[in-house]
């Protein structure tokens, strides 16, 4: 038999709870979610904003939970045949099972955290790794005051490599994270103005960031992005927290990692790099330049981790874009072809600007055009209007035929845009809809993008299902 994942008493242990009912002796896995329980998981019952994990907890039975983690004062509401482990907070006994699994662990760890590309960086380290040992990595963006702990108490003890995502919205998120995590490398993809409306301003978010250097194993190593504008910055406050470890990729030949030469695709990249001095040929199975950066970042890390660099090399071909961050789609209109680009997963400047370069990497044969659907990046506060009147560089540069902008903050884009380059412009996304189906033509390429909130997946779905 396998090893479980925890054993009944190991659990106990860790979440300092007290045993109620019939627990089984082994726990196959960690679940907040009674709707994907597998049968022999522990169930965790957490408390959010909007649900509590204890109106879940009859089904998680139900489902076949091992047992449910539960708080004491909840006790009286839950079935009472049920198998439990009671403490005070189960937020807090998740975080006991997350020390005890790091503690009890020899694998070697990585922690990304960054404005964006976190998930992205984090899925091409789990390939990477997975080549040179057993890895075990986040799931989907699982990176917060929950995510976290979960992350390291699904762990199992024979993991070789931990790769975990670290994110924020305040100061002060990634302190009490890192802690648990003690990452032996700690990687800062790029600081952005994203969630700026909490922040003021970048250099917070870099102060925030660098709190990942509080929780790296003493002589760990940081990794930084030397194209970055807070690289300074950076640089400073690692030495500040005792971090003498610094590798740095970027274009500067002077960076630790950089591309020689890399020539893009319209679904892929290859590149041929210096990593630390070995050169490498690889290829990247997703598109964009800022995946290209992203990538330098995880090869550094396969060094630090000393993993197999070559392997690593090989595995990032099978890396693809997920669902609404670049995920590529042929549209099958009456007269022939297009390619649609889904990026409705989210904005902010930094993706919307990767995202129109991939629009302008992208190969169109005429008749074809570049079409750009863009909806309000939110969360910017009072910059929120210079930022969208930025694009107009990106847009140009990406050489973009046709501009659809939906939203209050879009319109100075909007106004911006030379005529020749204006489609549409509704104040919500839904209003494009009916004006793009009809405007394309075989060879577009059609690239639709914004915050999650302005809804441009629907869009995405409609163009999707009416071709
Ligand atoms: P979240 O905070 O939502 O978890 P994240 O940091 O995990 O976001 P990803 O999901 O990896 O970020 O990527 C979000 C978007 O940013 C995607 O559209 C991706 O293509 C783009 N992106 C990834 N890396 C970079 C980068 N280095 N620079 C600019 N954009 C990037
Ligand atoms: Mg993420």
């Amino acid at each position: 038999m396998t090893q479980p994942l925890w054993t009944r008493d190991a659990f106990v242990d860790a979440t300092g709870g007290s045993v109620l009912g019939d627990v089984p002796g082994a726990i196959g896995g960690i679940s907040i979610d009674s709707r994907t329980l597998q049968p022999g998981d522990a169930f965790v019952a957490i408390e959010g904003e909007r649900f509590d994990g204890h109106d879940f907890v009859a089904a998680a039975l139900e489902a076949g939970a091992a047992l449910a983690l539960v708080a004491r004062d909840r006790l009286e509401r839950l079935p009472a045949d049920g198998r439990y482990v009671v403490v005070d907070d189960p937020l807090e006994a998740l975080r006991g099972l997350a020390r005890a699994a790091r503690a009890r662990s020899h694998a070697r760890i990585v922690a990304v955290t960054g404005s964006v590309g976190k998930t992205g960086t984090k899925e091409a380290l789990r390939l990477a790794l997975e080549r040179s040992g057993r890895t075990h990595a986040s799931v989907a963006s699982f990176n917060n005051h929950w995510g976290v702990p979960l992350t390291l108490a699904r762990m199992p003890a024979d993991t070789d490599y931990g790769v975990f995502e670290i994110g924020m919205n305040h100061a002060g998120e990634i302190t009490p994270l890192v802690a648990l995590v003690r990452p032996h490398v700690a990687i800062i993809t790029t600081v952005q103005p994203v969630h700026l409306e909490f922040f003021g301003s970048v250099e917070k978010i870099a102060q925030a960031k660098a709190e990942i250097f509080t929780g790296l194993e003493p002589g760990g190593v940081a990794i930084l992005n030397r194209d970055n504008a807070q690289f300074d910055l950076l640089t400073f406050l690692a030495r500040n927290a005792g971090v003498t470890e610094i590798r740095t990729f970027g274009e500067d030949p002077q960076a630790d990692a950089f591309p020689q030469r890399v020539a893009m695709q319209t679904g892929s990249s290859s590149i041929q790099a210096r990593v630390l001095g070995q050169d490498i040929t690889y290829k990247i199975g997703a598109p964009g330049r800022h995946l290209v950066k992203n990538s330098l970042a995880v090869l550094l890390a396969v060094v630090e981790l000393g993993a197999d660099l070559a392997l690593a090399g090989i595995a990032l071909g099978d890396l693809s874009a997920p669902k609404g961050r670049g995920a590529q789609t042929r549209l099958r209109l009456p007269a022939g072809v297009a390619t649609l680009i889904d990026e409705s997963y989210n904005a902010n400047p930094a993706s919307m600007r990767a995202a129109l370069q991939v629009l302008g990497d992208a190969q169109v044969s005429p008749p074809g055009r570049r079409i750009a659907v863009l909806g309000d990046m939110r969360e910017l506060g009072e910059a929120a209007d210079t930022l969208h009147a930025g694009l107009i560089e990106p847009v140009t540069a990406a050489r973009v035929d046709l501009v659809y902008c939906a939203g209050p903050h879009m319109r100075r884009l909007w106004e911006l845009l030379p005529v020749h380059r204006r489609a549409a412009y509704a104040e919500e996304a839904a209003g494009l809809a009916a004006m793009l189906k009809e405007d394309l033509r075989p060879g577009d390429v059609v690239m639709i993008k914004g915050s999650l909130g302005t809804r441009m997946g629907p869009l995405v779905e409609a163009l999707k299902q009416e071709y």
